[in-house]
């Protein structure tokens, strides 16, 4: 058996042209969309993320503003654009790219962006919001997942679904979303004593673990659909997932690809929040 390969360029395409749309109404309308993006010092991969986000701003229609600090900005500094941002109706989405450098206190940076702008969805009062299945900026990653395992129209309610990871940005929310589309969920960690027993039960497999090629074939159930959120960099530069797709493709029903899978999604969904958080601000207005 090989899997069927959930394309995220083609529905991040399909979608960001759906954005494009309505970016194009809001602005006619007065309201153009509007993401700030934060960067503070000079880590190659953030560089990297923060160009494809302005980049998928542009294309969109949506108006970026970038700001860049360096390694050594003081945190004060950081929290006085964000105030002035957060204070400027012009701007919709507030993002300050992670990891943010060692002596920041990276939950007073995230809780200093307005909850209406917090278009990444990990202030804690959006996190506690999405955990209460109250309106809420979802983080865009397992947001992303999400469509694509709508895309396949996978059946959420009853299936068993194991997330492999329980950070604050990918795992936790993921195992809550799943959980409200009525999915039994499973959150594996470092911590878990017998991994593979869980992989193996699961009809829906998401790994979020920071590991090259950590899951394969032999831990995943036959006829599976398994999401790979690594993105992880091999010594020859190449990247890869936490999935050894190679392996798992042969076993599971649908898997996606690393690149080409989650990545391109997580960006999308940025671009959805920033877009939905210009129309309620317009709704207002
Ligand atoms: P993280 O380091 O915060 O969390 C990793 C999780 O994996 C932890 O909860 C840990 O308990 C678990 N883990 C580690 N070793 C394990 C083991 N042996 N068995 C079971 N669980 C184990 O990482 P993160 O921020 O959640 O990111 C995970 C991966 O997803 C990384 O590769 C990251 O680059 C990638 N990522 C991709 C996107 C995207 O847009 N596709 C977005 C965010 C993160």
């Amino acid at each position: 058996m090989t899997a069927r390969i959930i394309d995220g360029n083609a529905l991040s395409a399909k979608l960001r042209g759906e954005l494009a749309a309505k970016a194009a109404e809001l602005t006619a309308k007065g309201t153009q969309p509007c993401l700030a993006v934060i960067l503070v010092g000079g880590d190659s991969a953030s560089a990297v993320y923060v160009r494809n986000k302005v980049a998928g701003c542009e294309k969109a229609g949506i108006k970026s503003l970038k700001f860049e600090y360096p390694q050594d900005a003081a945190p004060a500094d950081v929290l006085g654009k964000i105030a002035e941002l957060n204070a400027d109706p012009s701007v919709h989405g507030i993002l300050v790219q992670l990891p943010l450098p060692k002596h920041f206190d990276e939950k007073a940076v995230l809780e200093a962006i307005s909850v209406e702008k917090d278009v990444d969805g990990f202030h804690a009062e959006n996190v506690g919001r999405l955990s209460q299945g109250q309106e809420a900026f979802i983080p865009c990653t397992p947001n992303g997942v999400m469509e694509m395992l709508k895309s396949i129209e996978t059946p959420l309610r009853g299936a068993e679904a194991v997330v492999i990871g329980r950070s604050n940005i990918v795992g936790k929310p993921m195992a809550m979303l799943l959980t409200a589309a009525g999915a039994t969920v499973t959150v594996c960690h470092s911590g878990t004593r017998d991994l593979n027993f869980h992989t193996r039960r699961a009809d829906i497999l998401v790994a979020a673990i920071g590991k090259p090629k950590f899951v394969t074939g032999d831990m995943v159930r036959p006829g599976a659909v398994v999401i790979d959120v690594g993105i992880n960099r091999l010594p020859d530069g190449k990247l890869c997932g936490d999935v050894d797709f190679d392996s798992a493709k042969d076993v599971a029903g649908a898997i996606t690809p690393v690149p080409g899978g989650v990545g391109p999604m997580t960006i999308t969904m940025l671009l959805a929040n920033t877009v939905e958080s210009a129309s309620r601000a317009a709704r207002k207005a």
